[in-house]
């Protein structure tokens, strides 16, 4: 199967990859240019990056004619939801190994796990202590030993293939920007767009999550140079959210007509407009924010700022 025809299998004939500028008074008063690049646009389950990573890795899978995948993820996980979608369109059976046993009881409350079920994912879960070990021989063994054959799709699905597919989130134009911006959970995006991008170019990306480790994962998959990471800007941790955070994706909504997800997007927007604020960019500085997409999983989040009383996403 070539990829025009998994484009079609998955219905994305026409990637719809439009470039919309932002236009806020505390951009220009820095003198700062700042475009998002809609990927989120892509498709409303398969968006954002979580396409761009499953591309090759569904032609490869086609290629060495598995009729299974396996890959992991928590509750809310983007990548469940896609891949579950992805698979589903392929005529794959699709397993997800799911992070917390205790989520068994009551995944039908839970918009992602039910989304993913309804695609005829098969959802097992696991304890998060063994979940840990998802990438070690025992476990893998167990799960072999438990579903057959499958082809292997790592947390976030990230791997070389995955980093392939971000490299095409770039196209030449997009070396005209200064910086390319992403939110990063796994690495395997930035990397992508490490490789595509040019040396003149930097590439920012914001950790969703506390780490220390995206660094090295990273560097696993790029030579080039031109890249950091931005550690301020996780809110506390993956998927931890504030009144405050939850109040600037709603008020950068009616500005500009663009939802950002709690998890990835809307912190990372957050923090271009905070370092723009600092003086971290020059005057005169263009950027590209690329929007992964990651909006299925609101209805999720909202469901916890309900139970918190928090305002809600709107
Ligand atoms: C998964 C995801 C990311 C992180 O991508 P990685 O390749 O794992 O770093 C960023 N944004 C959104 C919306 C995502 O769903």
């Amino acid at each position: 199967m070539d990829l025009s025809e998994v484009l079609q299998v998955m219905n994305l004939k026409s990637l719809h990859l439009q470039h919309q500028e932002i236009h806020l008074e505390k951009l220009e008063r820095y003198g700062i240019r700042l475009v998002i690049k809609r990927e989120d646009l892509i498709h409303p389950f398969v968006s954002g990056n979580k396409y761009r990573k499953l591309k090759y890795n569904l032609v490869e899978l086609q290629e060495k004619g598995y009729a299974k995948l396996l890959t992991f993820g928590g509750a809310y996980s983007n990548h469940i939801a896609a891949t579950a979608y992805a698979a589903k369109e392929q005529g794959v059976k699709a397993i997800g190994v799911i992070r917390g046993e205790e989520l068994k009881a009551k995944a039908g409350e839970n918009p992602t796990l039910n989304f993913a079920r309804k695609q005829g994912m098969e959802l097992h879960f696991v304890s998060r202590e063994i979940y840990r070990t998802k990438t070690q021989p025992m476990f893998l063994e167990s799960l072999y030993r438990r579903f057959g054959d499958f082809y292997l799709l790592p947390e976030g699905g990230t791997n070389a293939l995955a980093v392939k597919g971000c490299e095409e989130i770039l196209v030449e134009k997009d070396s005209a920007f200064d910086y390319i911006c992403c939110a990063v959970g796994t690495g395997g995006t930035i990397s992508g767009l490490i490789n595509a991008s040019t040396v003149h170019q930097k590439v920012l990306g914001f950790p969703a999550l506390k780490g220390s480790f995206l660094k090295n994962e990273i560097c696993n998959f790029v030579s080039g140079k031109n890249w950091e990471l931005i550690e301020d800007y996780h809110f506390g941790g993956y998927a931890k959210i504030s009144a405050s955070l939850v109040n600037f994706i709603n008020v950068f909504k009616e500005q500009t007509a663009i939802p950002l997800d709690p998890v990835y997007t809307g912190k990372m927007i957050y923090g271009i407009l905070d370092l723009a604020e600092k003086g971290y960019f020059s005057r005169g500085s263009s950027i590209l924010a690329i929007h992964t997409g990651g909006l299925q999983g609101i209805p999720g989040m909202n469901q916890i700022l309900k139970r918190k009383q928090l305002p809600l996403i709107q």
